[in-house]
């Protein structure tokens, strides 16, 4: 087993990962990671494909229908099964991740930093304004790192989502957030892979010109997924796309731990796992 780190972008569009990513475009470019493009599940919000990344369900099984559906998730999540496993969760992300997997509704003062090992997420650090700095966030989840040393670490950083909300996907604001976050990648990631962490990053839906997602169309759908570790074969696996399905159940196989009965059991290309999953 690898420790993993997965980082989702959150609101992040495939095309702009593409043009506005250069540190991360330059470990494809060079072999070091393997690139996909991935299509997201319906609705394309927040909540619904935050359940589908950590649980490989579709909503209409899993019921995280919309945003609106403030509850805790029925699913194994990855977090789930990881702790269950004995293995080390830690989170620094939006507060509807506590919600889902921790305890609902999220109370802002008690909720905020939780270390408890009996949750799916043992050591969570939660925000809850969409525009609390992308910086703050990824030094929040470093901390995680550093200090619990979790074998599964999950950061979820919103501006690039929230700046495309303000100015709309076809904006300066929304493609110069993307760069400063792959600035800031560039400071971690250099340090994650001599460490010998398996890394994926990838976004929940993208963002259209209207400064919306949730519907069905390219910019809303298509985002990508970067994938850093020794299972990678590196390269572009983009000529067809990955459904987002598959990605809890990678995760799972990151970990060394079986999937859940209803995580969808989707091949990645490129992927050489060390063991079948069941
Ligand atoms: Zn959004």
């Amino acid at each position: 087993m690898s420790k993993t780190i997965v980082i989702v972008l959150d609101g992040l569009r495939y095309d702009v990962m593409v043009s506005s990513m250069g540190y991360l475009n330059h470990l494809v470019e060079k072999e070091r990671a393997a690139f996909y493009k991935v299509e997201s599940e319906l609705p394309s919000l927040s909540r619904p494909l935050y359940e589908v990344l950590l649980t490989g369900t579709p909503c209409f099984v899993n019921g995280i229908t919309s945003n609106q559906v403030v509850r805790l998730s029925r699913q194994q999540s990855v977090f789930h099964l990881a702790s269950k496993a004995g293995l080390k969760t830690a989170a620094a992300a939006y507060y509807w991740v506590s919600e889902l997997y921790q305890k609902a509704p999220f109370d802002y003062f008690a909720d905020r930093i939780q270390h408890d090992e009996t949750y799916p997420i043992q050591h969570g650090m939660f925000y809850f304004e969409d525009s609390y700095p992308d910086s703050h966030l990824l030094a929040d989840g470093e901390y995680l790192r550093r200090v619990y040393d979790p074998d599964f670490l999950y950061i979820h950083p919103m501006n690039i989502d929230d700046t495309g909300h303000k100015f709309t996907a076809d904006s300066a604001a929304y493609r110069g957030q993307a760069l400063k976050m792959d600035s800031m990648l560039a400071l971690l990631i250099p340090q994650w892979i001599e460490e010998g962490y398996h890394i994926l990053v990838t976004s929940d839906h993208g963002m259209n010109e209207d400064g919306q997602h949730g519907g069905t169309g390219e910019g809303e759908r298509n985002v990508g997924l970067l994938a850093i570790g020794s299972r990678f074969t590196p390269g572009r696996y983009t000529d067809e796309s990955l459904p987002q399905l598959a990605l809890a159940s990678l995760m799972c196989n990151l970990l060394d731990i079986s999937p859940s009965a209803d995580m969808a059991n989707i091949p990645v290309p490129g992927y050489t796992g060390l063991r079948n999953l069941p």
